[in-house]
Protein backbone atom coordinates (compact mmCIF):
# COMPACT_ATOMS: atom_id res chain seq x y z
CA UNK A 1 0.00 0.00 0.00
CA UNK A 2 1.34 3.44 -0.92
CA UNK A 3 1.95 5.61 2.24
CA UNK A 4 0.46 9.08 1.04
CA UNK A 5 2.19 12.02 2.14
CA UNK A 6 -0.92 14.76 2.06
CA UNK A 7 -1.25 18.28 2.39
CA UNK A 8 -1.43 18.94 6.62
CA UNK A 9 -3.05 22.28 6.14
CA UNK A 10 -5.67 23.79 3.39
CA UNK A 11 -5.75 27.00 1.52
CA UNK A 12 -3.36 28.09 -1.00
CA UNK A 13 -0.35 26.68 0.71
CA UNK A 14 -1.65 23.03 1.02
CA UNK A 15 -2.18 23.56 -2.89
CA UNK A 16 1.50 23.66 -3.19
CA UNK A 17 2.17 20.03 -2.10
CA UNK A 18 -1.04 18.67 -4.08
CA UNK A 19 0.67 20.13 -7.34
CA UNK A 20 3.95 19.00 -7.16
CA UNK A 21 2.40 14.91 -5.68
CA UNK A 22 -0.06 15.18 -8.51
CA UNK A 23 3.03 16.23 -11.33
CA UNK A 24 5.27 13.34 -9.06
CA UNK A 25 1.92 10.68 -9.70
CA UNK A 26 1.56 11.27 -13.51
CA UNK A 27 4.96 10.47 -14.00
CA UNK A 28 4.85 7.60 -11.69
CA UNK A 29 2.57 5.98 -13.87
CA UNK A 30 4.03 6.77 -16.88
CA UNK A 31 7.07 5.18 -15.82
CA UNK A 32 5.23 2.55 -14.11
CA UNK A 33 6.73 2.51 -10.88
CA UNK A 34 6.30 0.35 -7.95
CA UNK A 35 3.91 1.32 -5.07
CA UNK A 36 7.27 0.93 -2.94
CA UNK A 37 9.22 3.48 -4.99
CA UNK A 38 6.86 5.19 -5.16
CA UNK A 39 6.09 5.62 -1.34
CA UNK A 40 9.64 6.82 -1.02
CA UNK A 41 9.46 9.14 -3.57
CA UNK A 42 6.13 10.94 -2.23
CA UNK A 43 7.63 11.56 1.09
CA UNK A 44 10.83 13.51 2.32
CA UNK A 45 13.45 11.99 3.80
CA UNK A 46 14.38 14.12 6.52
CA UNK A 47 12.04 17.06 8.08
CA UNK A 48 13.81 19.19 10.84
CA UNK A 49 11.30 21.80 12.32
CA UNK A 50 12.97 24.21 14.39
CA UNK A 51 12.08 27.15 17.12
CA UNK A 52 14.51 29.28 18.39
CA UNK A 53 14.82 32.89 19.95
CA UNK A 54 16.24 36.33 18.86
CA UNK A 55 16.11 39.51 20.50
CA UNK A 56 14.50 42.14 19.31
CA UNK A 57 15.99 45.80 19.39
CA UNK A 58 13.36 46.68 21.72
CA UNK A 59 15.13 44.00 24.55
CA UNK A 60 12.21 41.56 24.13
CA UNK A 61 12.43 37.72 22.89
CA UNK A 62 10.63 36.22 19.95
CA UNK A 63 10.57 32.93 18.80
CA UNK A 64 10.39 32.26 15.36
CA UNK A 65 9.98 29.15 13.31
CA UNK A 66 12.29 27.10 11.06
CA UNK A 67 12.05 24.23 8.68
CA UNK A 68 14.46 22.50 6.48
CA UNK A 69 13.72 19.44 4.66
CA UNK A 70 15.68 17.24 2.55
CA UNK A 71 13.69 15.23 0.16
CA UNK A 72 15.82 12.78 -1.59
CA UNK A 73 19.39 11.91 -1.29
CA UNK A 74 19.99 9.36 -3.94
CA UNK A 75 21.92 11.41 -6.59
CA UNK A 76 24.04 13.37 -4.28
CA UNK A 77 24.24 15.92 -1.50
CA UNK A 78 21.11 17.84 -0.83
CA UNK A 79 21.04 21.22 -2.33
CA UNK A 80 17.90 23.55 -2.19
CA UNK A 81 17.11 27.59 -1.64
CA UNK A 82 16.41 28.97 2.30
CA UNK A 83 13.14 31.43 2.29
CA UNK A 84 12.08 34.20 4.45
CA UNK A 85 8.14 34.69 4.52
CA UNK A 86 4.97 34.82 6.10
CA UNK A 87 3.52 32.22 4.11
CA UNK A 88 6.47 29.56 4.88
CA UNK A 89 5.15 26.42 6.12
CA UNK A 90 6.15 22.89 6.49
CA UNK A 91 3.75 21.76 3.12
CA UNK A 92 5.42 24.67 0.76
CA UNK A 93 8.70 23.26 2.20
CA UNK A 94 8.38 19.99 1.24
CA UNK A 95 7.08 21.17 -2.20
CA UNK A 96 9.62 23.30 -2.93
CA UNK A 97 12.37 20.01 -1.38
CA UNK A 98 10.98 17.88 -3.75
CA UNK A 99 10.99 20.28 -6.99
CA UNK A 100 14.71 20.38 -5.92
CA UNK A 101 14.82 16.84 -6.22
CA UNK A 102 13.60 17.04 -10.29
CA UNK A 103 15.03 20.42 -10.97
CA UNK A 104 18.89 18.75 -9.94
CA UNK A 105 18.29 15.48 -12.01
CA UNK A 106 16.63 16.66 -14.68
CA UNK A 107 19.78 19.72 -15.61
CA UNK A 108 21.62 16.03 -14.36
CA UNK A 109 23.39 17.68 -11.24
CA UNK A 110 24.55 15.31 -8.62
CA UNK A 111 22.16 17.01 -6.15
CA UNK A 112 19.32 15.53 -4.42
CA UNK A 113 16.40 18.06 -3.42
CA UNK A 114 16.09 20.06 -0.35
CA UNK A 115 14.36 23.47 0.86
CA UNK A 116 14.07 25.41 4.02
CA UNK A 117 12.41 28.51 5.28
CA UNK A 118 11.55 30.86 8.18
CA UNK A 119 8.26 32.17 9.22
CA UNK A 120 9.03 35.65 9.14
CA UNK A 121 8.84 38.84 7.14
CA UNK A 122 12.34 39.64 6.88
CA UNK A 123 11.19 43.87 5.99
CA UNK A 124 10.27 43.98 9.53
CA UNK A 125 13.51 43.30 10.50
CA UNK A 126 16.28 45.37 10.77
CA UNK A 127 19.89 44.40 9.80
CA UNK A 128 21.06 43.09 13.35
CA UNK A 129 18.02 40.97 14.03
CA UNK A 130 17.86 39.84 10.40
CA UNK A 131 21.87 38.52 11.50
CA UNK A 132 21.19 37.40 14.41
CA UNK A 133 17.68 35.47 13.33
CA UNK A 134 19.90 33.95 10.77
CA UNK A 135 22.68 33.15 12.71
CA UNK A 136 20.15 31.18 15.21
CA UNK A 137 18.68 29.73 12.33
CA UNK A 138 21.91 28.47 11.00
CA UNK A 139 23.10 27.14 14.02
CA UNK A 140 20.00 25.25 14.94
CA UNK A 141 19.91 23.10 11.27
CA UNK A 142 24.04 22.88 11.58
CA UNK A 143 23.04 19.66 12.49
CA UNK A 144 22.05 18.45 8.82
CA UNK A 145 24.11 21.28 6.46
CA UNK A 146 27.39 20.70 5.17
CA UNK A 147 29.16 20.97 2.10
CA UNK A 148 28.92 16.82 1.61
CA UNK A 149 25.38 16.90 3.80
CA UNK A 150 23.23 19.70 2.05
CA UNK A 151 23.98 23.11 0.95
CA UNK A 152 21.50 25.92 1.35
CA UNK A 153 21.22 28.71 -1.34
CA UNK A 154 18.87 31.99 -1.72
CA UNK A 155 15.65 31.83 -2.20
CA UNK A 156 12.35 34.74 -2.11
CA UNK A 157 13.33 36.90 1.27
CA UNK A 158 17.13 36.13 1.48
CA UNK A 159 20.73 37.04 -0.19
CA UNK A 160 24.28 36.78 -0.80
CA UNK A 161 24.70 38.55 2.81
CA UNK A 162 22.36 35.50 4.52
CA UNK A 163 24.39 33.12 2.76
CA UNK A 164 27.36 34.30 3.54
CA UNK A 165 26.29 35.03 7.69
CA UNK A 166 25.04 31.44 7.11
CA UNK A 167 28.24 29.98 5.81
CA UNK A 168 30.49 32.63 8.97
CA UNK A 169 28.11 30.96 10.98
CA UNK A 170 28.74 27.03 9.98
CA UNK A 171 32.61 28.22 9.94
CA UNK A 172 32.73 29.08 13.35
CA UNK A 173 31.12 26.10 14.57
CA UNK A 174 33.76 24.00 12.79
CA UNK A 175 36.87 26.18 12.95
CA UNK A 176 38.02 26.87 9.71
CA UNK A 177 36.20 28.41 6.55
CA UNK A 178 33.72 26.01 5.29
CA UNK A 179 32.69 27.85 1.82
CA UNK A 180 31.14 25.04 0.11
CA UNK A 181 28.34 24.98 3.34
CA UNK A 182 26.10 27.20 1.05
CA UNK A 183 25.99 29.00 -2.55
CA UNK A 184 24.68 32.32 -3.66
CA UNK A 185 27.59 34.15 -1.42
CA UNK A 186 29.09 37.28 -2.08
CA UNK A 187 32.03 36.73 -4.59
CA UNK A 188 34.54 38.24 -2.17
CA UNK A 189 33.79 34.76 0.46
CA UNK A 190 33.87 31.88 -1.78
CA UNK A 191 30.93 33.19 -4.19
CA UNK A 192 31.40 32.63 -8.10
CA UNK A 193 31.12 35.06 -10.70
CA UNK A 194 27.84 35.07 -12.58
CA UNK A 195 26.07 33.01 -9.46
CA UNK A 196 23.68 36.50 -8.89
CA UNK A 197 22.24 36.69 -12.53
CA UNK A 198 22.33 32.79 -13.20
CA UNK A 199 18.38 31.68 -13.10
CA UNK A 200 17.34 35.34 -14.84
CA UNK A 201 20.46 33.61 -17.75
CA UNK A 202 19.01 30.16 -16.85
CA UNK A 203 15.51 31.66 -18.23
CA UNK A 204 17.04 33.63 -21.09
CA UNK A 205 18.35 30.21 -22.78
CA UNK A 206 15.58 28.76 -22.78
CA UNK A 207 13.56 31.47 -24.24
CA UNK A 208 16.04 31.35 -27.21
CA UNK A 209 15.85 27.92 -27.36
CA UNK A 210 11.98 28.12 -27.96
CA UNK A 211 12.21 30.39 -30.28
CA UNK A 212 14.94 28.77 -32.12
CA UNK A 213 12.60 25.67 -32.18
CA UNK A 214 9.85 27.93 -33.14
CA UNK A 215 10.88 30.24 -35.61
CA UNK A 216 9.96 32.77 -33.30
CA UNK A 217 11.72 36.39 -34.33
CA UNK A 218 13.13 37.08 -30.79
CA UNK A 219 14.03 41.04 -31.97
CA UNK A 220 10.79 42.97 -30.57
CA UNK A 221 9.00 39.35 -29.80
CA UNK A 222 6.96 40.58 -26.52
CA UNK A 223 7.58 39.45 -22.63
CA UNK A 224 5.33 40.09 -19.31
CA UNK A 225 7.10 39.57 -16.30
CA UNK A 226 5.33 39.18 -12.78
CA UNK A 227 7.82 39.16 -9.94
CA UNK A 228 10.63 41.85 -10.05
CA UNK A 229 12.85 40.04 -7.85
CA UNK A 230 15.88 38.36 -8.19
CA UNK A 231 14.75 36.25 -11.04
CA UNK A 232 11.92 38.54 -12.73
CA UNK A 233 14.06 41.68 -12.90
CA UNK A 234 17.42 39.91 -14.19
CA UNK A 235 15.05 38.29 -16.30
CA UNK A 236 13.66 41.20 -17.74
CA UNK A 237 17.35 43.15 -17.79
CA UNK A 238 18.99 40.54 -20.04
CA UNK A 239 15.85 39.54 -22.34
CA UNK A 240 15.69 43.59 -22.74
CA UNK A 241 19.18 43.54 -23.97
CA UNK A 242 18.75 40.64 -26.42
CA UNK A 243 16.45 42.64 -28.34
CA UNK A 244 12.88 40.98 -26.65
CA UNK A 245 10.22 43.64 -26.22
CA UNK A 246 9.31 43.63 -22.26
CA UNK A 247 6.02 45.29 -21.91
CA UNK A 248 5.24 44.61 -18.50
CA UNK A 249 6.78 43.56 -15.20
CA UNK A 250 4.94 43.96 -11.70
CA UNK A 251 5.69 43.50 -8.12
CA UNK A 252 3.53 42.38 -5.12
CA UNK A 253 1.57 45.95 -5.27
CA UNK A 254 0.90 46.61 -9.13
CA UNK A 255 2.34 46.10 -12.58
CA UNK A 256 3.74 48.37 -15.15
CA UNK A 257 2.43 48.58 -18.50
CA UNK A 258 4.10 49.90 -21.57
CA UNK A 259 3.24 48.39 -25.47
CA UNK A 260 6.15 50.31 -26.83
CA UNK A 261 8.15 48.36 -24.19
CA UNK A 262 9.69 49.41 -21.22
CA UNK A 263 12.89 51.06 -20.39
CA UNK A 264 13.92 47.88 -17.83
CA UNK A 265 17.52 49.72 -17.25
CA UNK A 266 15.36 52.47 -15.35
CA UNK A 267 13.35 50.16 -13.43
CA UNK A 268 16.37 48.53 -11.89
CA UNK A 269 16.41 50.70 -8.95
CA UNK A 270 12.51 49.28 -7.96
CA UNK A 271 14.19 45.73 -8.43
CA UNK A 272 13.52 43.19 -5.47
CA UNK A 273 11.34 45.41 -3.53
CA UNK A 274 13.33 48.20 -2.82
CA UNK A 275 10.50 51.03 -4.21
CA UNK A 276 7.04 50.02 -5.13
CA UNK A 277 6.74 49.78 -9.13
CA UNK A 278 3.86 52.30 -8.60
CA UNK A 279 5.98 54.74 -8.06
CA UNK A 280 7.50 54.68 -11.82
CA UNK A 281 6.05 56.45 -14.15
CA UNK A 282 7.72 54.11 -16.73
CA UNK A 283 3.97 52.69 -17.58
CA UNK A 284 0.73 52.60 -16.96
CA UNK A 285 -0.60 50.88 -14.05
CA UNK A 286 -1.91 47.29 -14.39
CA UNK A 287 -3.14 44.41 -12.05
CA UNK A 288 -1.66 41.39 -11.76
CA UNK A 289 -4.36 39.50 -13.08
CA UNK A 290 -4.40 41.89 -16.21
CA UNK A 291 -0.82 41.32 -16.72
CA UNK A 292 -1.01 37.46 -16.74
CA UNK A 293 -3.54 38.07 -19.66
CA UNK A 294 -1.58 39.91 -21.95
CA UNK A 295 -1.46 39.05 -25.28
CA UNK A 296 2.72 38.30 -25.57
CA UNK A 297 4.97 36.03 -27.29
CA UNK A 298 6.81 34.84 -23.64
CA UNK A 299 5.05 35.22 -20.32
CA UNK A 300 7.20 34.20 -17.05
CA UNK A 301 5.61 34.02 -13.95
CA UNK A 302 8.38 35.09 -12.15
CA UNK A 303 7.25 35.90 -7.98
CA UNK A 304 5.24 32.86 -6.52
CA UNK A 305 3.26 29.82 -6.64
CA UNK A 306 -0.35 29.07 -7.70
CA UNK A 307 -0.84 32.08 -9.92
CA UNK A 308 -2.02 30.81 -13.21
CA UNK A 309 -5.24 28.24 -11.91
CA UNK A 310 -8.20 27.17 -12.55
CA UNK A 311 -9.92 30.57 -12.85
CA UNK A 312 -7.48 32.76 -14.50
CA UNK A 313 -5.88 30.40 -16.86
CA UNK A 314 -8.38 30.60 -19.80
CA UNK A 315 -7.48 34.25 -20.00
CA UNK A 316 -4.07 33.72 -20.98
CA UNK A 317 -3.24 34.88 -24.29
CA UNK A 318 0.84 34.41 -24.49
CA UNK A 319 2.43 31.66 -26.76
CA UNK A 320 4.42 30.20 -23.88
CA UNK A 321 4.45 30.44 -20.60
CA UNK A 322 8.59 30.21 -19.32
CA UNK A 323 8.42 29.49 -15.52
CA UNK A 324 11.03 31.31 -13.73
CA UNK A 325 8.91 30.87 -10.33
CA UNK A 326 8.35 27.45 -8.70
CA UNK A 327 4.97 26.34 -8.92
CA UNK A 328 3.44 28.95 -10.59
CA UNK A 329 0.99 26.58 -12.48
CA UNK A 330 -1.56 24.37 -10.92
CA UNK A 331 -2.55 21.28 -12.54
CA UNK A 332 -6.13 22.37 -13.47
CA UNK A 333 -4.18 25.32 -15.18
CA UNK A 334 -1.84 22.80 -16.78
CA UNK A 335 -4.77 20.84 -17.93
CA UNK A 336 -6.46 24.32 -19.40
CA UNK A 337 -3.43 26.18 -20.80
CA UNK A 338 -2.86 22.30 -22.59
CA UNK A 339 -6.30 22.34 -24.08
CA UNK A 340 -5.93 25.32 -25.61
CA UNK A 341 -2.04 24.90 -26.67
CA UNK A 342 -0.28 27.42 -24.47
CA UNK A 343 2.93 25.75 -24.15
CA UNK A 344 4.47 25.53 -20.45
CA UNK A 345 8.19 25.51 -20.14
CA UNK A 346 8.13 24.12 -16.72
CA UNK A 347 9.96 25.41 -13.48
CA UNK A 348 12.25 22.58 -13.15
CA UNK A 349 13.82 23.49 -16.18
CA UNK A 350 13.05 26.91 -16.89
CA UNK A 351 14.39 28.13 -13.76
CA UNK A 352 17.16 25.82 -13.06
CA UNK A 353 20.14 28.33 -14.01
CA UNK A 354 20.62 29.75 -10.46
CA UNK A 355 21.08 25.74 -8.89
CA UNK A 356 23.70 24.98 -11.78
CA UNK A 357 25.84 27.82 -11.29
CA UNK A 358 25.20 27.19 -7.30
CA UNK A 359 26.71 24.23 -8.68
CA UNK A 360 29.89 25.65 -10.34
CA UNK A 361 30.60 27.64 -7.10
CA UNK A 362 30.22 24.02 -4.82
CA UNK A 363 33.00 23.17 -7.11
CA UNK A 364 35.01 25.94 -7.10
CA UNK A 365 34.80 26.27 -3.37
CA UNK A 366 35.33 22.97 -2.77
CA UNK A 367 38.61 23.09 -5.10
CA UNK A 368 39.84 26.59 -4.11
CA UNK A 369 39.68 27.39 -8.13
CA UNK A 370 37.93 29.92 -9.57
CA UNK A 371 36.80 31.04 -12.71
CA UNK A 372 35.90 33.61 -14.57
CA UNK A 373 32.58 34.64 -15.90
CA UNK A 374 33.00 33.56 -19.09
CA UNK A 375 34.06 30.31 -18.31
CA UNK A 376 30.84 30.19 -16.25
CA UNK A 377 28.08 30.98 -18.53
CA UNK A 378 29.33 28.95 -21.03
CA UNK A 379 29.35 26.15 -18.78
CA UNK A 380 25.89 27.61 -17.81
CA UNK A 381 24.18 27.60 -21.32
CA UNK A 382 25.82 23.92 -22.61
CA UNK A 383 24.25 23.18 -19.22
CA UNK A 384 20.76 24.25 -19.86
CA UNK A 385 20.78 23.77 -24.12
CA UNK A 386 20.99 20.04 -23.01
CA UNK A 387 18.63 20.05 -20.78
CA UNK A 388 15.96 21.89 -23.23
CA UNK A 389 17.03 19.04 -25.76
CA UNK A 390 16.56 16.19 -23.60
CA UNK A 391 13.38 17.69 -22.66
CA UNK A 392 12.25 18.77 -25.86
CA UNK A 393 12.73 15.40 -27.23
CA UNK A 394 11.25 12.95 -24.87
CA UNK A 395 7.90 15.29 -25.17
CA UNK A 396 7.97 15.01 -28.87
CA UNK A 397 8.67 11.54 -28.96
CA UNK A 398 6.10 10.60 -26.23
CA UNK A 399 3.38 13.57 -27.51
CA UNK A 400 3.42 14.85 -24.05
CA UNK A 401 3.72 18.24 -22.66
CA UNK A 402 7.29 19.86 -21.78
CA UNK A 403 6.49 19.65 -18.43
CA UNK A 404 5.04 15.59 -18.30
CA UNK A 405 8.53 15.07 -20.50
CA UNK A 406 10.99 17.10 -17.78
CA UNK A 407 9.15 15.16 -14.97
CA UNK A 408 9.68 11.65 -16.50
CA UNK A 409 13.09 12.24 -17.10
CA UNK A 410 13.93 13.60 -14.05
CA UNK A 411 11.86 10.69 -11.97
CA UNK A 412 13.24 8.24 -14.04
CA UNK A 413 17.15 9.59 -13.48
CA UNK A 414 16.61 9.56 -9.39
CA UNK A 415 14.85 6.04 -9.97
CA UNK A 416 17.64 4.72 -12.06
CA UNK A 417 20.52 6.24 -8.99
CA UNK A 418 18.30 4.69 -6.14
CA UNK A 419 17.90 1.31 -7.57
CA UNK A 420 21.80 1.43 -8.74
CA UNK A 421 22.68 1.93 -5.12
CA UNK A 422 20.30 -1.22 -4.20
CA UNK A 423 17.89 0.27 -2.34
CA UNK A 424 15.11 -0.31 -3.88
CA UNK A 425 13.33 -2.68 -6.45
P1 LIG B 1 12.49 37.82 -4.64
O1 LIG B 1 12.08 37.88 -3.22
O2 LIG B 1 13.82 38.38 -5.05
O3 LIG B 1 11.37 38.53 -5.56
C1 LIG B 1 10.02 38.18 -5.55
C2 LIG B 1 9.24 39.19 -6.41
O4 LIG B 1 7.87 38.77 -6.48
C3 LIG B 1 9.21 40.61 -5.83
O5 LIG B 1 9.26 41.55 -6.90
C4 LIG B 1 7.83 40.67 -5.16
O6 LIG B 1 7.31 42.00 -5.05
C5 LIG B 1 7.04 39.85 -6.14
N1 LIG B 1 5.77 39.35 -5.59
C6 LIG B 1 5.54 38.84 -4.35
N2 LIG B 1 4.24 38.53 -4.22
C7 LIG B 1 3.65 38.84 -5.40
C8 LIG B 1 2.32 38.76 -5.89
N3 LIG B 1 1.31 38.30 -5.12
N4 LIG B 1 2.08 39.14 -7.17
C9 LIG B 1 3.08 39.62 -7.94
N5 LIG B 1 4.35 39.73 -7.53
C10 LIG B 1 4.62 39.35 -6.27
O7 LIG B 1 12.37 36.28 -5.03
P2 LIG B 1 13.13 35.51 -6.22
O8 LIG B 1 14.39 34.94 -5.70
O9 LIG B 1 13.14 36.36 -7.45
O10 LIG B 1 12.14 34.27 -6.40
C11 LIG B 1 10.95 34.36 -7.17
C12 LIG B 1 10.50 32.96 -7.52
O11 LIG B 1 11.52 32.29 -8.25
C13 LIG B 1 10.22 32.06 -6.31
O12 LIG B 1 9.19 31.15 -6.66
C14 LIG B 1 11.51 31.28 -6.14
O13 LIG B 1 11.34 30.06 -5.47
C15 LIG B 1 11.88 31.08 -7.59
N6 LIG B 1 13.30 30.79 -7.85
C16 LIG B 1 14.28 31.63 -7.40
C17 LIG B 1 15.60 31.34 -7.70
C18 LIG B 1 16.72 32.27 -7.32
O14 LIG B 1 17.87 32.02 -7.75
N7 LIG B 1 16.48 33.32 -6.58
C19 LIG B 1 15.92 30.20 -8.45
C20 LIG B 1 14.90 29.38 -8.90
C21 LIG B 1 13.58 29.69 -8.60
Amino acid sequence: MVVKQRPETSGPVANVLATALSQFDAAAERLGLSEGMRSVLRNCKRELSVNFPVQMRDGSLRVFTGYRVQHNLARGPAKGGLRYSLHVSLDEVRALAMWMTWKSAVVNLPFGGAKGGVIVDPKSLNATELEKLTRRYATEISIIIGPDEDIPAPDMGTNEQVMAWIMDTISMHRGHTTAGVVTGKPVAVGGTLGRSEATGRGIQYIVEEVARANGINLQGATVAIQGFGKVGATAAKLLSAAGLKVVAVSDAGTGLHNASGLDIESLMPYREDRMPLSESKAGDLLSNDELLALPVDFLLPAALENQLNGENAGDVRAKYVVEGANGPTTPEADAILKERNVNVVPDILANAGGVVVSYFEWVQDLQFYFWDEIEVNEKLHKVMTQAYAAVAATAAEHKITMREAAMVLAVGRVVEAARLRGIYP
